[in-house]
């Protein structure tokens, strides 16, 4: 193993100093955090406050002003093959052609990855997430839950040493919700690191080891679940919104305000 690989207990995620304007305006603006390696970490904050562009700086998509995102070790702008082999991206269900069978897509993105299926191993793939019975039918013949489960399934067709997973139980009922969970949590047992965004609190504290919350493009806190609630339950603008014992919704409006943003 090179020491880009990454040696065990080295950062996964690295986002050092990242800036990225818009119009002038800063939406991204000096944000540093670490995913580590095993870890399911949750990037929360209001609409606006700049997940998405953080995702899709690391996926390679935007070019920061300044700043920069290492996966792996590799960073992103010199090593964009090195960091595509390593990330797994869920697409949106309006990625798929609504006309391929579940099987087609299957076959059709192992073959972008480079990845072998027989015939057997797509069965048993797709009998994993509950969908072995329709390998048949049209991408457009599956329910919101399914095509949500192929998709994510297909984001980690590749074995991926990270996961970004934008809002990935967004629109899901709650039983369709409580199974991706599960899932996000075998992909971490079989050695994937998961950064998720989320406007779950439920969710976040469900799932994440660590969350940080960010607004303005600017991180505010991280920590685990437990470790913001003791860490900020004290805090005036928390106070002032919690309803009784403080919970990790309290904190989040407290530092990043009761306004709607959207
Ligand atoms: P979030 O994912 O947290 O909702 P985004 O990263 O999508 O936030 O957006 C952060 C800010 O950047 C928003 O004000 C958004 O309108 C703006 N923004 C995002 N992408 C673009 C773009 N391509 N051009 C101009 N403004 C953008």
């Amino acid at each position: 193993m090179s020491e880009m690989d990454g040696p065990a207990g080295s950062p996964v995620l690295e986002i050092n100093e990242l800036r990225m304007v818009y119009g002038g305006r800063a939406v991204v603006d000096g944000l540093t955090f670490q995913v580590k390696r095993g870890e399911i970490f949750g990037l929360l904050g209001p609409n606006g406050a700049g997940k998405t562009t953080t995702l899709s700086i690391v996926e390679g998509l935007v070019r920061p002003v300044s700043g920069g995102a290492r996966v792996d070790g590799f960073d992103v702008r010199r090593h964009p093959f090195e960091v595509k082999a390593r990330l797994g991206v869920q697409l949106q269900s309006s990625s798929f052609q609504p006309e391929l069978s579940v099987e087609q897509i299957v076959r059709l993105y192992a073959g972008v990855y480079g990845v072998r299926l027989t015939r057997e191993g797509i069965g048993r793939s797709l009998g994993t997430i509950g969908l072995g019975e329709e390998r048949g039918k049209r991408f457009k013949q599956l329910s919101g839950g399914q095509q949500q489960r192929l998709a994510l399934s297909i984001a980690t067709i590749h074995s991926p040493t990270l996961l970004l997973l934008d809002e990935p139980t967004a629109g899901l009922d709650p039983q369709s919700r409580r199974a991706l969970w599960n899932r996000i949590e075998g992909l971490r047992s079989g050695g994937s690191s998961i950064l998720l965004t989320t406007h779950s609190m439920e969710e976040a504290q469900a799932v994440c080891d660590r969350v940080a919350i960010m607004d303005h493009g600017v991180l505010i806190t991280v920590g685990t679940p437990a470790e913001l609630i003791s860490k900020h339950k004290d805090d005036p603008d928390v106070l002032a919104v919690a309803h009784g014992q403080v919970t990790l919704e309290d904190v989040f409006i407290g530092l990043t305000g009761s306004e709607i943003h959207d």
